[in-house]
């Protein structure tokens, strides 16, 4: 390729990640220079934040104590590592799946004097185990933010304990993260957040901010997980509340009535309870690593068709029709008990359905 127009391409494309060792510790504005020495992957979410009242901002918002771990996620070159490493934070461990990136922190943080401060894990983190921290600050891949957040509120069994997460998220996503029931945003993603956390929006970041320029907007949210013993409902149980919100928020706006009168419906959750019956008598909980754990919604909030009135019950797995219409009752029986039927879950308050989850329970309907 002619060299000309591959320099145009590059200037375009291609993130400069200048900062030699003089010009890192010279000045701030150095730090965040450009040199183009390597490619940055839309996919994974490379879009770096360049301007540095922002990156002071997000350091300011997550107000770093003396002898805070820090956990970040997706460092990228170090713009905002920087900052937390020279915060009175005591370390900072930085979760990055790309090497390249690994690289260029390892030698921003060496450059600074800092490097002692900084322990990078190279791996993609939805997957590895994160050491324990107090504090969450990251300008992560937008790609993970659901999974990304179930992971610190829900995952690892609940063992994540931390004080805040100051996350930069897209807008969107941030604003359905904090809405509250009745929103038009509401959705199950704010639903299971608010069960055991609170967020708020921090304040709202241009994409002209970031090389290269993504087609969204960004917002700055905290979630400040609530201590476990002054949880809205102490004694949930986290994995059935997460596959009953599954089931509510698959069709939001249909009322509570319309979405369990479905057949499919009725017959997955006949199935469930049964199966959660068998584990009872086992004496075999195992539900901790329920499969709604991995997501907490958020993505997947749409209308989604999930069968309809005139299916049959085809595939029932041995039971009878009886059997299924007196588990269809129950369910009946719950709603109205619940006086909930007419209402559509987007409209509830986590309380509200809580009390409909407790009666479910109560006659014995499980959701996973
Ligand atoms: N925080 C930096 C970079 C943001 S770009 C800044 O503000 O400038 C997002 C970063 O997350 C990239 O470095 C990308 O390589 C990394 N990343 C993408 N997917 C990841 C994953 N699954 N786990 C860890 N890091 C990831």
């Amino acid at each position: 390729m002619n060299r000309a127009v591959s320099s145009i391409r590059s200037r375009r494309h291609v993130a400069r990640l200048g900062f030699s060792r003089a010009a890192a510790s010279s000045s701030q504005a150095a730090v965040e220079a450009w040199d183009g020495r390597f490619r940055l992957h839309k996919p994974r979410g490379q879009h770096l934040l360049t301007n540095p009242r922002v990156l002071d901002a997000i350091a300011r918002h997550a107000a770093l104590r003396p002898g805070d771990a820090v956990l970040e996620v997706g460092p990228g070159t170090g713009n905002l590592t920087v900052r937390l490493l020279s915060s009175p934070a005591a370390h900072v461990s930085a979760v990055e799946i790309d090497l390249r990136m690994v690289e260029a922190v390892t030698a921003r943080a060496d450059a600074l004097g800092l490097s002692h401060k900084l322990t990078v894990i190279t791996g993609d983190a939805v997957e590895v185990e994160f050491p324990e921290f107090d504090v969450c600050v990251a300008n992560i891949p937008y790609g993970i933010s659901s999974p990304l957040i179930a992971k610190l509120l829900f995952g690892g069994r609940g063992h994540y304990r931390f004080r805040a997460a100051t996350l930069l998220l897209q807008k969107e996503f941030a604003r359905r993260l904090v809405a509250a029931p009745g929103d038009p945003e509401y959705n199950r993603l704010a639903a299971n957040v608010r069960m055991v956390a609170d967020a708020r929006l921090l304040m709202d970041v241009s994409k002209r901010d970031f090389v290269p320029m993504p087609k969204v907007d960004s917002s700055l949210v905290e979630i400040v997980p609530r201590p476990a013993d002054a949880a809205a409902a102490p004694g949930v149980d986290l994995p059935e509340w997460l596959a009953f919100t599954r089931a509510c928020f698959g069709q939001k706006n249909k009322t509570l009535g319309a979405i369990f009168k479905q057949k499919r419906k009725v017959l997955e959750l006949f199935r469930r309870s049964r199966d959660a019956e068998g584990r009872h008598d086992d004496d075999d909980s195992g539900s901790s690593s329920s499969s709604s754990l991995v997501a907490l919604g958020g993505d997947d909030d749409g209308e989604i068709s999930d069968g309809d009135s005139n299916e049959s019950y085809d595939g029932a797995g041995g039971f009878s029709e009886e059997e299924i219409a007196a588990f269809k009752a129950k369910i009946g029986g719950a709603l109205e008990s619940s006086e909930l039927a007419g209402k559509r879950p987007s409209k509830l308050s986590n309380e509200e359905l809580l009390r409909l989850l407790r009666l479910f329970n109560d006659r014995g309907i499980r959701f996973q």
